[in-house]
């Protein structure tokens, strides 16, 4: 019983503190000073040496304007999704480290918990996201609260389709608060690099040509082999698939081994900033 009155006392305090974290809202405009999204990306922005389509001054004013903690959406069960920011509020380049998607997946979080403890490069904006599926997470359940898995919820192929309930893509595209939270965020950051953060196939997904070189240099500097990650089904719906067809910046899911112990997850925080400090040079 002291257990369970410990987890409801820490369950207070994270809805107390997220309470005090200001929401993103749709547009900027009801925030002072934060300007809207700004619009799609085009293939004339300017290419960077290293394939980087160099952000537009309106994401640039947009992400120097940004609160460095904000609320950027809300569970089906009301829980707060939170993103933080690192590094210069100015700095040209934003690196985003999602650490939890699946709630029954929780490596990823500790990861992000050791990335806030360290230096961000002077470079590089770096966002951290502990968890957009905090219902899953409380849950340890892959799915969010309606039995979703929001990894097939992204408007990128959505099909309604899938081999099992546990990847229900859910009755529509982006049907889930959680998904809509990240695509608003994704739009407003425009981040050059994503990673996002799995478990346990212990490897770095090299599904996508277009982020080929960027998986290279991750599982380079996270040690873990390269290899096309399997999805069971139909791979539709995958934040990794949208961002990257929708946007210029790159999306990587990275698969952590089962066990991550504490060495290893400084490890994998260390190495996800160097990567991030490698922006746009590569
Ligand atoms: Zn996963």
């Amino acid at each position: 019983m002291r257990r369970r009155a410990a987890v409801v006392a820490a369950a207070v305090l994270a809805a107390s503190l997220a309470a005090a974290v200001p929401a993103l809202p749709a547009s900027g405009a009801d925030y002072p000073g934060v300007p809207t999204s700004p619009g799609p990306w085009t293939p004339t922005d300017p290419v960077g040496p290293d394939g980087f389509r160099h952000p537009t001054a309106a994401t640039r004013i947009w992400r120097a304007e940004s609160p460095s903690v904000v609320r950027i959406g809300t569970s089906v069960r009301g829980r707060a999704i939170v993103a933080r920011r690192q590094g210069p509020a100015d700095a040209p380049y934003a690196l985003l480290v999602l650490g939890q998607m699946h709630g029954s997946e929780p490596a990823g979080r500790r990861v992000v918990e050791r990335v806030r403890a360290l230096r961000a490069p002077g470079s590089v904006q770096v966002w951290t996201i502990s968890t957009m599926n905090p219902d899953g997470s409380v849950a340890g359940t892959r799915r969010n609260a309606r039995g979703v898995d929001l990894n097939r919820n992204f408007p990128h192929r959505w099909a309604p389709t899938y081999t099992s309930r546990i990847y229900f893509p859910g009755t529509s595209a982006a049907s889930e608060p959680e998904t809509r939270a990240m695509m608003r965020f994704l739009d407003q950051l425009r981040p050059d690099l994503v990673v996002s953060l799995h478990q346990a196939f212990n490897s770095v997904d090299l599904g996508n040509p277009k982020t080929r070189a960027w998986a290279a240099r991750l599982a380079a500097a996270f040690g873990l082999p390269t290899r096309t990650v399997p999805c069971r089904g139909p791979c539709a719906g995958t934040l990794t698939g949208w961002y990257n067809t929708t946007y210029a910046g790159f999306a990587v899911t990275v698969e952590l081994p089962a066990a991550v112990p504490d060495a290893a997850a400084r490890r994998y925080a260390r190495a996800a900033l160097s990567v991030g400090g490698r922006i746009p040079t590569g």
